[in-house]
């Protein structure tokens, strides 16, 4: 890919003691502009850390975070400040994270409050557009985060997001704790913001049905790790990585194959306080050979230009399916 304007890229987090929870252990993700990423995997795989070290909300081990050519962990507190306007958060539940005693006029304009940016008439205008964006009367201006329904008041969390015309927005379970058909607008607005704005995604969520639909790219997370990195469409249709593979056939959840299938990802993730020797996720691979259990697998691209960490993808001789067949 040619486009280079956004591009966070190689956050490698370093093995550290023995004790240290490694929650993300080896991480390089590059994301092209205007793209959407998904970030799919278990809860506790770490996803929500990258979300955060990519905003440079947590300070990463060791690793860069690169954004326009520049890494935002040797950058000052106050050039970091100037940063962040381009890179904002949507959290899952937008009720914890909006001041309840606050009117969604001061909530939206809060930011501009903080950066000094406008005040007054122009701050209540900037905020009226705000609102009129993400598709909410002006005259919830002057109401409560609790006078609203669930998808509304995620409309005010992503008018706030918004509010300094960032770039760059990491969606951490975005829309997961709304009804199905709430879900389906939320996204809907959310492409349609990429669309006028120029927006980049990194879309952090469980629900892989949502992820399908929002996102160009996917990488699926597994202890810390991207285990398969590859376009929504290939990955969806043709999972190589076995972790992918099982997590896929989970879905979908009415269907009748679902539950014997579910059956299939045997055992629980892990303790990222004790990640097992060679490739991680060999406790709980069916394909697993002895070799899984001593060397630890790189992620590596294979002939169908997705990335992949696994051994036996690597070398051929576990076949990426054209399709997941039924009794796989
Ligand atoms: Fe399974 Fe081995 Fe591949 Fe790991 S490297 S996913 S254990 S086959
Ligand atoms: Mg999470």
């Amino acid at each position: 890919r040619l486009v280079k304007h956004f591009e966070p890229r190689g956050l490698f987090l370093k093995k550290k003691s023995e004790a240290a929870v490694r929650a993300v252990d080896g991480v390089d993700l590059a994301i092209a502009a205007k793209e959407t990423v998904g970030l799919v995997g278990e809860s506790g795989c770490g996803k929500s850390t990258v979300g955060r070290l990519f905003l440079r909300l947590l300070e990463p081990t060791s690793g860069q975070i690169l954004h326009k050519g520049r890494d935002l962990v040797s950058l000052t507190p106050k050039e970091l400040e100037e940063r962040r306007r381009d890179l904002q958060i949507v959290f899952q539940d937008p009720f914890g994270s909006l001041n309840p005693r606050m009117s969604v006029g001061a909530i939206i304009g809060e930011p501009f409050a903080i950066h000094r940016l406008a005040k007054g008439a122009e701050r209540e205008r900037r905020v009226a557009r705000l609102l009129d964006l993400v598709g909410l009367p002006r005259a919830a201006a002057d109401r409560y985060p609790h006078q609203f329904s669930g998808g509304q008041r995620q409309r005010i969390g992503i008018a706030r997001a918004l509010a300094l015309e960032p770039q760059f927005l990491v969606c951490d379970e975005a829309v997961s704790a709304l009804d199905v058909s709430v879900q389906a607008q939320v996204i809907n607005l959310l492409q349609d913001l990429q669309r006028e704005l120029g927006l980049t995604y990194l879309f952090i969520s469980h629900n892989l049905s949502v992820v399908r639909h929002i996102s160009d790219r996917v990488a699926v997370m597994y202890l810390g790790r991207i285990v398969e990195l590859a376009d929504a469409d290939i990955l969806f249709k043709a999972p190589a990585h076995p972790y992918t593979r099982a997590l896929l056939s989970a879905i979908p959840p009415g269907h009748p194959r679902a539950k014997r299938d579910r059956e299939k990802l045997k055992g629980d993730v892990p303790s990222p306080l004790a990640i097992p020797q060679g490739c991680r996720f060999a406790p709980r691979c069916r394909f697993a050979v002895e070799r899984c259990r001593s060397e630890d697998p790189a992620l590596s691209i294979i002939a169908d230009g997705r990335s992949v960490a696994c051994h036996l993808v690597a070398d051929g001789s576990l076949s990426v399916p054209p399709r997941l067949s039924p009794h796989s």
